[in-house]
């Protein structure tokens, strides 16, 4: 697989969900992949990516936005409340909003950088103990008390169980956005992001599709 391979198969899938062509972001995912192969997808002209550490990411990327001009940048891991504020000033969207705590301190910086990324609100569909996100259930009021905190949501962001067909969770995370009067839909990854753009999928997360495998694991 290649870049032009997935954009392909992106442009295909739009056309076969009856959507308009281009309406689906690709977030390259270059989380603990060489350098190299970073550089080559950004010299093919390609400028959004994904990260899902902070610590990498602001190891890597400043020597990037210095080589590359209008870079994209994504959060889509975890965010300890402690990195809130380098995760803030270093990256464009943030799909990983999962709890009260994190959004009380994202609004606060907000107040005091003066701005704020893109945020996603990551669901637990699969309401897996290990993984983050809310769950289902507590999602409605987390959007609403996100609204309160003046905190700009574009949308939700969910991670299927790996052994469920992925389709039944994209397709709530779209009923849920559905009914909070969310547009973004940040779902789909290598394996089934023309099933998650099918679904509505607005950004789709791919990885080893477009770099190959992750030559060390990712956490
Ligand atoms: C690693 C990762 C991806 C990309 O996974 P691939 O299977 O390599 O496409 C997508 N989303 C998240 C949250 C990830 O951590």
């Amino acid at each position: 697989m290649s870049l032009h391979d997935i954009t392909a198969r992106i442009a295909k899938a739009e056309t076969n969900a009856g959507r308009l062509a281009g309406s689906t972001k690709l977030i390259a995912v270059s989380k603990v992949q060489p350098n190299e192969r970073v550089e080559a997808v950004l010299s093919e002209g390609h400028r959004c990516f994904g990260e899902n550490r902070v610590q990498e990411a602001a190891g890597k990327w400043p020597g990037f936005k210095e080589q590359f001009s209008g870079i994209d940048l994504h959060l889509i891991g975890p965010l300890q409340t402690n990195k809130a504020r380098q995760a803030m000033e270093l990256f464009n969207t943030i799909h990983s909003v999962d709890r009260p705590k994190l959004a009380k301190t994202l609004a606060r910086l907000a107040q005091d950088i003066g701005q704020c990324p893109d945020l996603f609100i990551q669901v637990n569909t699969g309401e897996e103990k290990q993984k983050a996100g809310i769950m289902p259930a507590d999602a409605d009021a987390f959007i609403a008390e996100c609204r309160e905190l003046d905190l700009p949501i574009q949308g939700l962001m969910a991670i299927p169980p790996v052994d469920e067909e992925p389709s039944l969770h994209f397709a709530l995370l779209a009923k849920i956005a559905e009914r909070n009067g969310l547009q973004g839909l940040s779902m789909g990854m290598s394996s089934d992001f023309e099933q998650a753009i099918a679904l509505g999928a607005t950004h789709v997360r791919v990885g080893s599709a477009i770099f190959g495998e992750r030559i060390k694991p990712a956490e």
